[in-house]
């Protein structure tokens, strides 16, 4: 869709109808304002609506409208696929929107639409409270929790969806309405995993768990000559092990920031989620006796400071271009493709992340949620970056091999949240391929109900037909 610039009187009704700040073009910090995490999406679009107050999510969709528009939402704005600004249209920014409000005796967390984690965290860790979010702390709830929410908790509550009580939405056509088990639970369904295609969230209630503040986590690395040894360690290691410990397997080049040399490295990172220590570095001390660590880093770290300690691996404005899938298990096969591949990332940035999945997330009913898979015991998401424009080609090239070479072991899951752009211009999965035709069937029905003319489709878009 393609418009005229919107005019100087059409800004000015725009300016008086809502609290927020709007950025437009000609103000300075408009580059600042538009770009988004994915340093290779350079969109411009001609307003950017900084939203100071939940009504401000009405209007703006209505002014959208009336203009013919498009529109993108955008939360934290870490949406590897851009997916939080557009070309020529209007940008709802909800980043002022932040608030989190913990309700101790209640055991929830009320939390606007365009927080980030770490307000999240913040919030909660004055409670000794948590609530199952992402491993980055500058992610956005919104984009996170609408696609799935995977981190250091999900196997011992589930994804950051399986956690929402209820939400408050605004739908196309501007009315504020909740989604919850007893209210419009169609939508509150397709909300938990089906992305921003019914409406622009200005509020996520989640259950909230008592942890920390201190945790039991940590990594241990290997070098290269120790890696087939870590993954088979791991592949026995997580056989029957409690919920209370997730694992994240990542195999990287280290940034210099991590002083950690320049050759590739595996980090086995886990977190146990209870308050028996003891217990946890029991299960830790068979890792160790399986696979010995050429370095490790293990201890009681502050749940918040834990939450953000892979921040500095991930800055912002990098270029980027991410696949998923998941899969059974570490078979040899699987083992020698992740050491092969491994080995190839020489450069600082792309790295591969093996999610160790089951517990409390594998329990979820299937049907619970559009969230695609539950029954896979792993996760990779091949997470390519890199810095020089000139390497754009080779690198996507290389995440696509890499994630072809796993279509033998693939299970049938993908996440949206972990997919990247097409360069081809679309900006959507498939969405029969991701959510399979029957819960791709009840989503376009929701999508009909609350957003028939297709008003959010700078998305991973459901389309409504
Ligand atoms: C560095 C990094 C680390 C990550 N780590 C994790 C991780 O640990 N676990 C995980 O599961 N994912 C992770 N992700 C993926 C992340 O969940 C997705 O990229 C997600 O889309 C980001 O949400 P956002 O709000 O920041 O993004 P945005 O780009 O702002 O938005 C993403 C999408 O969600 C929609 N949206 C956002 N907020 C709202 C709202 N309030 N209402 C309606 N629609 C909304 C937008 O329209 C857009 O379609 C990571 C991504 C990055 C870049």
């Amino acid at each position: 869709m393609t418009r005229e610039p919107l005019s100087d009187v059409e800004l000015g009704d725009l300016r008086e109808s809502v609290s927020g700040r709007l950025v437009v073009p000609e103000d300075a910090g408009f580059d600042q304002a538009r770009a988004v995490w994915n340093g290779m999406i350079d969109r411009r679009p001609a307003v950017i609506v900084r939203a100071a107050r939940a009504d401000d999510i009405g209007r703006t969709i209505a002014f959208a409208r009336e203009h013919g528009c498009e529109l993108a939402v955008r939360g934290g704005g870490h949406n590897v696929a851009g997916n939080g600004v557009v070309d020529g249209g209007v940008v709802l920014d909800l980043g002022d929107l932040h608030r989190v409000t913990v309700d101790p005796e209640a055991g929830t967390v009320r939390v606007e639409g365009g927080a980030t984690l770490a307000h999240i965290d913040a919030a909660t860790e004055a409670h000794g409270l948590v609530v199952p979010l992402g491993v980055v702390s500058a992610t956005g709830i919104g984009g996170l929790t609408l696609g799935g929410g995977v981190g250091w908790l999900t196997r011992r509550y589930g994804l950051s969806a399986d956690n929402l009580v209820s939400v408050e939405v605004v739908t196309a056509n501007g009315q504020a309405v909740r989604a919850s088990q007893a209210e419009n639970p169609e939508l509150f369904w397709a909300l938990k995993g089906g992305g921003g295609n019914f409406g622009v969230v200005s509020a996520f209630t989640f259950r909230a768990y008592p942890l920390g503040p201190q945790v039991l986590a940590g990594s241990f690395v290997y070098r290269r000559d120790g890696w087939r040894r870590a993954w088979a360690a791991l592949s026995e290691w997580t056989r029957g092990l409690p919920d209370a410990m997730t694992t994240i397997t990542t195999t990287l080049t280290p940034p210099s920031i991590m002083e950690m040399g320049d050759d590739p490295l595996l980090i086995v990172g886990f977190a146990w989620a209870s308050p028996d220590h003891s217990e946890g570095e029991v299960h830790i001390d068979r890792l160790r006796a399986l696979a010995a660590p050429d370095m490790e880093e293990v201890g009681l770290v502050r749940w918040a400071e834990w939450q953000s300690a892979f921040d500095p691996a991930f800055p912002q404005g990098v270029r980027a271009y991410w696949r998923n899938t998941s899969f059974a298990g570490l078979d040899e096969e699987v083992i020698d493709l992740l050491v092969r591949r491994g080995q190839e990332q020489t450069w600082v940035g792309t790295a591969f992340d093996v999610h160790h999945l089951g517990g409390a997330f594998g329990r979820v009913p299937v049907d619970a949620t559009p969230f695609p898979d539950r029954t896979s015991e792993y996760w990779i998401n091949i997470y390519g970056f890199w810095t020089d424009p000139a390497d754009d080609d080779a690198r996507v090239a290389f995440v696509r091999a890499f994630s072809a070479d796993m279509d033998p072991f693939a299970t049938g899951g993908q996440y949206l949240n972990f997919q990247g752009a097409e360069r081809t211009g679309h900006r959507a999965l498939d969405p029969a391929r991701v959510f399979g035709p029957a819960k791709l069937e009840r989503l376009v029905a929701v999508k009909r109900q609350f957003d028939p003319d297709n008003v959010f489709h700078v998305n991973h878009n459901i389309p409504p037909t």
